[in-house]
């Protein structure tokens, strides 16, 4: 229970401020609950806060600030309190940065009211100016949202004078609205699909589980195709009408417009949506509708598991196993452990989807700490694409060419047929190295240890470390000698350019996430090919996540052993999960699918086992291997990376690490480093690494802020510490 704070009685404030600790304030007059939602005076300003508890200190009341106002909106809840204090504790995250991502909401402190919107309007621009333009070309892109003036000019890159300048001749449209208006009811009786037999043996456990309440969590796993989210719709139609709020992260923006339709098809509404292509006055109503307890479904990325649900009843994680998942900037954190955190905090139950786990789920299904469902057969008579490989040692291409002669004779065939085909590679851009002939020079970025990619649609080098750009030189910056760049390796681009010659009549369509300026353009393509728009799809990552192409029969693989290069723990995994996924596109509907994957390893245990489609097996071998080494699932791991201008301060600062590791001994943890990150300057800065390995049950957080503690952090210097890193570059 909540208490309540007489006026004039001393409360904890916890601020957004990065100070260590709450600070005392007076509540103010009519009293304070736990929770509130408060302004209070720190110096000069005036900052935003929660109150936290009774105060802390012993200072005498009357040499308290008072608090300056408490805003108007629900207090947080100690489900909420509770979560962000265990996620703090767990990802070794000061308070106030966990409690700026419960904070992350424009105009909390304004009233509701009305408030003045732009959007698009009917008219042309009395006189076309570059700045107007942009501000056109913004509003075409999202037809039908609504900005603040700020907000609409920040979008296009001008000022917001330029924005109301377009409001008298009808090319921006003016409108005073009501802000937080409620979400329209969803009605969870309306029927679903009738469900196969194994749907239906899966919905009715979950909707147990719903039924009996309390925590749980659940791994659905089932090929791509066999119904999960048919199944997990279920379970959200057991919470709604259980009057619970439900929240289902996907990994990817672009994939939020085909579930919203899904939904509402389902429950006669939409859901409200939160992430980063939500404007500012949605995102604010979401906000506050979750908090009330209007808004019942929300769907969004995983920023929404600090969104301030009332009484939240059940999370899905939809593709589980994604990496987009894991938080790389700021706070680290992994979406997908957090949801299970959070759903323990609010007594609710978790459905993690995913047609490839995560060998983390996998072992936790293992322990006994997850529950598994699984969906064995594609929905209908669609069924799993048969898959093999291409030895790329007895193929003959000449340089400069990828797609084996094999790989084209299939192609071929399905052009011949007028099906589909998906070309993969894992690269963006056109080439992954540029390099002068004359004097074997490659092109770097100036700020990162890092190359720079030829991004040829773009005509333009990049560095897919730091996003600087430049353009494409004639003369190479090294040597000056003009006309000898040359291309190295391929990227999506080039095999585009590649397929182009081979097929010139075929319709070729290229899906990588830099061509694509919004979740919505991009959306536009995908339901343009999947109508048949387009003969082949050249792609990245981005095609192996959901989306769905009918007419898709052949995948072929460029690269399968691209990902098993490199030292990463979870290289095999991924490379298997990817290939997977990727192999999934392929013989959606009533053709059957092909999946050729290109190597020069078929002998790699990794590539046998994809071809050989026997999953158990290479996750069992996956983990027998992992427990070996002690490494995660099977051991606890974090990853320290120091960066400073200066290489000399920081490698400094990692040896001062390694040299006093008691506390990390005492819980028998091994350090590794102090080392040259593999990418060893980003943005100027120098990268240093230390990894800590430690067993699995090691309180590893205390030992790690305890170690971590004992050095002195030089002002310019950067320390972040991943607890259960993803990333090791
Ligand atoms: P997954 O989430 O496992 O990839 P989906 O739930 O998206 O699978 O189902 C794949 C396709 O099959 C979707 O178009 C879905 O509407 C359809 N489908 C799945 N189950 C049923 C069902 N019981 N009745 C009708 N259509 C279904
Ligand atoms: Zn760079």
């Amino acid at each position: 229970m909540d208490r309540f704070h007489p006026a004039d009685t001393p409360v904890a404030v916890l601020t957004t401020q990065p100070l260590d600790r709450a600070l005392d304030y007076r509540a103010p007059a009519g009293g304070v609950t736990d929770g509130a939602f408060v302004e209070v005076p720190l110096g000069p300003r005036r900052v935003m806060g929660v109150v936290w508890g009774p105060a802390q200190g012993d200072w005498p009341v009357e040499k308290l600030r008072a608090i300056a106002r408490v805003l108007d909106v629900p207090a947080m809840t100690p489900g909420m309190r509770d979560f962000l204090e265990r996620a703090a504790a767990y990802t070794l995250t000061p308070m106030a940065a966990m409690l700026r991502l419960a904070l992350r909401i424009p105009g909390l402190g304004e009233a509701p009211g009305k408030r003045t919107f732009y959007g698009q309007g009917t008219g042309q621009p009395d006189r076309m100016t570059d700045a107007r333009a942009k501000v056109l070309a913004v509003l075409d892109e999202r037809a039908g949202d609504l900005f603040g003036a700020t907000e609409l000019a920040d979008l296009a890159g001008v000022s917001a004078g330029v924005v109301k300048g377009m409001v008298a001749s009808g090319a921006v449209l003016q409108t005073t609205q009501a802000r937080d208006g409620d979400f329209p009811p969803l009605d969870p009786a309306r029927p679903g699909k009738p469900l196969a037999p194994d749907q239906a043996e899966a919905a009715d456990a979950l909707r147990a589980d719903m039924a009996q309440g309390g925590y749980g969590t659940t791994l659905l796993k089932g090929v791509t195709g066999s119904g999960k989210t048919e199944v997990y719709l279920e379970a959200v139609a057991e919470c709604l009408a259980r009057g619970r709020q439900a929240l289902v992260l996907l990994p990817e923006i672009a994939l939020t417009a085909e579930f919203l339709t899904r939904v509402e098809a389902r429950f006669g509404a939409r859901p409200a949506e939160w992430h980063s292509g939500v404007t500012q006055a949605e995102r604010r109503r979401a906000w506050k509708k979750v908090a009330e307890g209007q808004a019942r479904l929300v769907v969004g990325a995983r920023s929404s598991l600090f969104l301030p649900f009332r009484d939240l009843g059940l999370v899905i994680v939809d593709e589980e196993h994604d990496t987009s998942y894991k938080q790389e900037d700021g706070v680290l954190y992994s979406a997908r452990d957090m949801a299970v955190l959070r759903a323990s905090c609010e007594g609710a139950q978790v459905v993690l989807a995913s047609a490839t786990p995560s060998l983390e789920s996998w072992a936790n299904v293992e322990s006994g700490k997850y529950r598994r469902l699984d969906l064995t057969s594609r929905f209908g008579t669609a069924v799993m694409p048969e898959l093999a490989a291409i030895d790329m040692r007895d193929e003959t291409l000449p340089a400069g060419r990828w797609i084996s002669p094999k790989l084209a004779a299939e192609m071929q065939a399905r052009l011949e047929r007028s099906e589909q085909s998906l070309v993969f590679l894992n690269r963006r851009g056109y080439a992954p190295v540029t390099l002068c002939r004359a004097c074997g020079q490659q092109v770097a970025c100036h700020q990162c240890d890092a190359r720079m990619v030829e991004h040829r649609f773009q005509k333009r080098l990049m560095c897919h470390q730091c996003g600087e750009t430049a353009p494409m030189p004639e003369a190479c910056p090294s040597c000056g000698v003009a006309g000898k760049m040359a291309a190295v390796g391929p990227g999506v681009e080039r095999m585009a350019e590649e397929v182009a010659g081979l097929f010139p009549e075929a319709r070729v369509a290229v899906l990588s996430s830099d061509l694509f300026g919004s979740a919505r353009s991009l959306k536009a393509r995908v339901e343009e090919i999947a109508a048949g728009g387009a003969d082949i799809v050249v792609g990245t990552q981005l095609v192996a996540k959901g989306h769905n192409f009918p007419k898709l029969t052949l995948v072929g693989v460029i690269d399968a052993d691209l990902g098993l290069q490199g030292s990463d723990l979870r290289a095999a995994e991924r490379t298997f999960q990817l290939m997977r996924q990727v192999s999934g596109r392929a013989g959606r509907a009533e053709a059957p699918g092909v999946a050729l994957l290109q190597t020069y390893q078929t002998e790699h245990p990794v590539i046998r086992a994809i071809i050989a489609g026997d999953e158990e097996a290479f996750w069992a071998e996956e983990a027998a291997q992992r427990r070996a080494a002690g490494v995660p699932p099977y051991g606890r791991m974090a990853g320290i990376v120091i960066s400073d201008p200066d290489a000399r301060t920081a490698f400094d600062l990692g040896n001062a690490l390694a040299r006093r590791t008691d506390a990390l001994e005492l819980i028998g943890a091994e350090v590794f480093g102090p080392a040259p990150a593999p990418i060893a300057r980003i943005r100027g800065r120098h990268r240093v690494r230390l990894l800590v390995k430690a067993p699995r049950q090691a309180p590893i957080q205390a030992a790690l802020a305890q170690w971590v503690g004992s050095v002195e952090v030089p002002r310019s210097s950067r320390l972040s510490i991943d607890i259960d890193p993803q990333s090791f570059l």
